[in-house]
């Protein structure tokens, strides 16, 4: 194993716990992942390095409009880039160069700005008088919709990168703690929890029963697909009956399990394909147990498709994609709305991503 790791990043307690576990590795110090980072490299085929880096950038960017939960109060934060996985739709396949995976290891600082992101929302909301449209919104929306979002893994499956991260054990407990302040009178009902959604495609949940305990503040989300397509197309991850395993698992211990139907593909013979898919789910896993359920298609902006079909031209499921609207490239309606018909009838509440139904 070599491992990559920048200077600045030597001190920093999480460097120190990678550097005690992986003891018989090479150490090459760097001056910035960004050098190996924004390089073009072949895939990371053998699997046998990974860098290790300070975040001095954002780790919070707003979730687009209509994402899911109230689109003013939710964000995705990153404490990783790329991805053990290797899912032939995925966005990561342009947006980055190589897929070499790098870990950031200043917690406290990502935890910071996380703090500070809901502290700001109510100190401006709340020592202001003269409001604008937008913060009137969030004001409103958030005595109805009550809770701030923070999606992780949007770069990465954080569950999977959890047995060198650590993400779990330093995270999920400290959205068990921040709360923000609902009013100038902070009463223990005006507090609003802030929630952490981890999504994942792998079975492995050894670092959620680890933390022994449930938390309040944490869904755990499950990315899933019919099996011939995740052999198709979900390389590397773990099949759909290790995910449903431990889903089964995480509900038999009452944790907080999120479905997550997507990308649902277009391909050939999808009806049959995803009618046999939901028949399976439904006899598999207690709906009713699941705290929520989201379908999204497969969809891509026009630049991101172009860049996608530039780097993959023969990927199959992108010529079934049609320009449908101003915004997309994705499924033709028919297809859609049997694929939101089909998840309706398996849990009424099912939501639907970036669509109307
Ligand atoms: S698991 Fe997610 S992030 Fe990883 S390759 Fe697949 S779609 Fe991309």
């Amino acid at each position: 194993m070599i491992i990559y790791i920048e200077k600045q990043a030597k001190n920093y307690k999480q460097t120190k716990i990678i550097l005690d576990k992986f003891k018989n590795s090479d150490i090459i110090w760097i001056d910035n992942y960004k050098n190996l980072f924004d390089k073009e490299l072949p895939l990371w085929s053998n699997k046998n390095s990974f860098v290790v880096a300070k975040l001095n950038s954002a780790a919070i960017t707003n979730a687009p409009n209509w994402y899911w939960h109230n689109d003013k109060t939710s964000y995705f934060f990153k404490t990783s880039l790329n991805c053990i996985f290797d899912c032939s739709y995925c966005f990561l396949k342009w947006a980055f160069k190589n897929d070499v995976p790098i870990y950031f290891i200043n917690y406290d600082e990502i935890r910071l700005q996380i703090e500070d992101k809901v502290k700001n929302i109510w100190v401006s909301l709340d020592e202001k008088e003269d409001w604008n449209d937008y913060e009137l919104n969030i004001k409103t929306d958030l005595k109805y919709k009550d809770k701030i979002w923070f999606y992780s893994s949007d770069y990465s499956d954080i569950l999977w990168m959890d047995n060198i991260s650590y993400f779990l054990k330093n995270f999920v407990p400290f959205f068990e703690k921040i709360n923000s302040p609902f009013h100038k009178i902070r009463t223990w009902e005006n507090f609003i929890p802030s929630m952490m959604e981890v999504r994942t495609k792998s079975a492995n949940i050894k670092a959620i029963l680890d933390l022994w305990f449930i938390p309040k503040n944490t869904e755990f989300a499950f990315s899933l697909n019919p099996q011939d397509l995740i052999e198709k197309y979900e390389h590397w991850t773990s099949s759909l009956d290790e995910r449903i395993k431990s889903i089964n698992i995480l509900l038999d211990k009452g944790y907080n399990v999120w479905l997550r139907f997507l990308p649902l593909l277009p391909v050939k013979n999808y009806k049959e394909i995803y009618g046999e898919f939901v028949k399976e789910i439904k006899t598999r896993i207690d709906i009713k147990r699941v705290s929520s359920t989201f379908v999204s298609g497969l969809l891509y902006t026009k630049s991101d498709y172009n860049n996608i079909l530039k780097k993959y031209p023969k990927l199959d499921i992108l010529y079934r994609l049609k320009d449908e609207d101003w915004i997309f490239i994705r499924e033709k309606r028919e297809m859609r709305d049997y694929f939101y018909n089909i998840f309706r009838d398996l849990d009424k509440e099912c939501f639907i991503c970036l669509d109307k139904k």
